[in-house]
């Protein structure tokens, strides 16, 4: 059984946001203390979810100073212009390069019904925007004094071109949403996460040697909980970032379909997830589509391609 502490400091909670009533998907973290303050509330379908582990640790929506975002792709950002459709006095820390997606979203809306297409609704739920007085635009570089502690803020590309790291400082925990990965609570299997559209393997590896300086004590990971290995995570997640880098690149090199690439690709994940049972592989596979990831890789090396 898992510690629901999850080993995390005091001044830190972590809420399973129940994705699709799964568990250990999705998580929100809360930095408590004076004026608290969520780290990615995931998507809107979550809400009820995300309201009763507020409540379990004595808090309520109204109660928060506000949101912080790692990203705004929908599994972490989606409920943001809910909440602050009945929590106005919400701040929403975000990338300048996210915001403008957050006050419009109807350029990601499209993009991502594309990929979702009519699941959009069941997965995701509403996603409305975000009225332009409530953000907060970072580009790293920012120290906030929020969550009664000080937090700095790193640009952290590589993900996402809007990704940011928040670095609490008084913990060494590092809030890196999405920037080293999936891994399940108990294994130390570290599955990338490399969606479109804007994967960038050269900044991504600059965003961990920073976040190695910073010498965390722990990763908080979106998908699902606390790394408490910091280098030995990162060292892993990339090992496999960089063979399905290489596997996608020479799926175009010869020309393969899509659909055998892609097959390829999620027969190399499954088989490097190792002996888990059926529940575990869907959990892995529901927090992030490995075939969503191909086409993430393969965008980034199209986009190689034609630069070159
Ligand atoms: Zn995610």
């Amino acid at each position: 059984m898992t510690d629901p502490r999850y080993g995390l400091p005091e001044t830190i909670a972590l809420i399973d946001d129940l994705h699709l009533g799964c568990s250990q998907v999705v998580g929100t973290y809360v930095m408590l203390g004076d004026d608290p303050v969520i780290v990615d509330p995931g998507p809107a379908s979550v809400l009820p979810n995300l309201e009763a582990g507020l409540k379990q640790i004595g808090l309520s929506f109204s109660d928060l100073h506000g949101i912080a975002l790692s990203h705004i792709h929908l599994d972490h950002a989606g409920a943001t212009g809910s909440l602050v459709r009945y929590f106005p006095h919400l701040k929403v820390y975000v990338h300048h390069r996210g915001a403008p997606h957050m006050i419009a979203p109807d350029k990601l809306l499209r993009s991502a019904t594309r990929i979702y297409g009519g699941q959009m609704d069941y997965l995701w739920g509403e996603f409305l925007p975000v009225p332009v007085d409530n953000i907060v635009t970072l580009g790293g570089g920012e120290t906030l004094r929020i969550g009664g502690r000080a937090l700095r803020v790193f640009d952290a590309p590589g993900h996402a071109a809007h990704h940011l790291i928040y670095f609490d400082e008084s913990t060494g925990a590092a809030f890196v949403g999405d920037t080293t990965g999936l891994r399940m609570p108990g294994h130390t299997y570290v599955r990338p996460a490399t969606p479109p559209p804007d994967i960038d393997l050269e900044a991504w590896r600059r965003t961990l040697d920073m976040l190695l300086s910073l010498n965390p004590r722990m990763l908080l990971l979106t998908h699902f909980g606390p790394a408490h290995d910091p280098e030995r995570h990162i060292a892993d997640m990339w090992d496999h970032v960089l063979r399905w880098a290489e596997t996608v690149r020479v799926s175009l090199e010869r020309g393969e379909e899509e659909s055998a690439a892609e097959a390829r690709l999620v027969a190399l994940a499954d088989a490097d997830l190792g002996d888990v049972d059926e529940a575990m592989r869907r959990q892995y596979a529901q927090a992030g589509a490995v075939e969503m990831s191909w086409h993430g890789l393969a965008r980034y090396w199209r986009k190689r391609m034609d630069a070159s």
